[in-house]
């Protein structure tokens, strides 16, 4: 089947069905001859089902995304000044392969609440079960390579497909998948397990059981088009994803700029003063609570609430002074900067959530 000379990355193989040579890679499992669109199982044989999603855009309609996604995205953030000294480079398509898993989910939660204040504090079961049919879309590739391809998966939709054809390609590379089919259901199960467990882990304040049943209904082999433009501003590269079968941008990275640094800043020094005083405050309140003499414990919570809010700030303006020494950022469709790691809003509400 193969003529490998050495047991390099890349073997030469011939098509079966229109003899054009092309190669092969070591890691690839199921692939589809460049030339004519034939799709096999490299250890068996056609794969018989194979769709694309549309493709929505030509380079003009990527390049008209992007400008107007940095327009938008920049008012938001780094500040409009940018999009002057942008000079968009030429948009790459790339087919991705992906599995469509549909399945009937059975999910099962059980977990606790702290309910009532004070002395009627206690801990309530919280339980839950639902079904439903889902649809997952699963990368048949080992490494989530390229730049944004989580946000492009998670921007996907189950319409507008097509069968295969290698003439709707635009001649864009179609890369191969290095995950089985019959792997597919196994990370489908898995994907929606990890989303199922960091929602609930938001919900419910103790999670103790979570269980996941899925009945497989199909499994079918797809093709989905991701564009990626680079673009220059004064010397550095950066780069963003958009989503051919949406033809929305889906990642996109901007120049840290002067006016981005000093927002940061400024509101970095702001939060370190409101912390310093809450912080220092708390034992005049303290103080002050015990001097009335109140009989009402509850009240004890505000030195406390004090304190907490107080090192949350700090904490918060040591994240935001990072923000000063970034390069660049990452934002959203929406134009949202992607958190990392601590944020700010989600230790506000799980601050308010215990207090409450
Ligand atoms: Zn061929």
């Amino acid at each position: 089947m193969t003529t490998a000379e050495d047991s390099q990355k890349l073997v030469q193989y011939r098509c079966e069905v229109c003899n054009a040579p092309y190669p092969l890679g070591a890691d690839d499992v199921i692939s589809t001859c460049p030339y004519c669109g034939y799709t096999f199982i490299v250890d068996g044989g056609e794969m018989k089902t194979h769709l694309l999603l549309n493709n929505k855009l030509k380079k003009e309609g990527v390049v008209k995304a992007v400008s107007d996604w940095i327009q938008f995205a920049a008012s938001k953030s780094v500040g409009k000044g940018v999009t002057k000294d942008i000079e968009l480079g030429n948009p790459v398509l790339q087919w991705i392969p992906i599995f469509r898993v549909k399945a009937s989910s059975q999910t099962y939660h059980f977990g606790a609440e702290q309910k009532g204040s004070g002395k009627n504090k206690h801990w309530v079961k919280v339980e839950g079960r639902d079904s439903a049919k889902i649809t997952e879309w699963v990368l048949a590739r080992r490494y989530a390579a390229a730049f944004g391809i989580k946000e492009f998966m998670e921007s996907l939709e189950d319409e507008e497909s097509k069968t295969f054809d290698i003439n709707l390609t635009d001649k864009a590379p179609v890369l191969n998948a290095e995950i089985a089919d019959t792997d597919a259901p196994v990370r489908a199960k898995y994907q929606k397990s990890e989303r199922d467990r960091a929602e609930l882990n938001e919900k419910v304040e103790k999670l103790f059981d979570y269980r996941l049943d899925m009945d497989i209904e199909d499994c079918t082999y797809f093709h989905a088009p991701y564009w990626l433009i680079r673009y220059e501003y004064r010397g550095g590269t950066f780069r963003v994803a958009v989503s051919g079968a949406t033809g929305r941008v889906v990642l996109g990275e901007l120049p840290v700029t002067k006016t981005y640094r000093v927002k940061k800043w400024f509101s970095s020094v702001f939060m370190l003063v409101a912390a310093a005083l809450l912080i220092q405050g708390t034992p005049y309140i303290t103080y002050a609570i015990l001097m009335a003499d109140s009989s009402d414990g509850e009240v004890f919570l505000i030195p406390v609430a004090m304190f907490i809010l107080g090192i949350i700030l700090w904490a918060g303006s040591i994240q935001v002074i990072g923000g000063v020494l970034k390069y660049e950022i990452q934002l959203t469709a929406d134009g949202e900067e992607r958190e990392e790691g601590f944020s700010f809003g989600d230790s506000l509400k799980g601050f308010g959530g215990r207090f409450s």
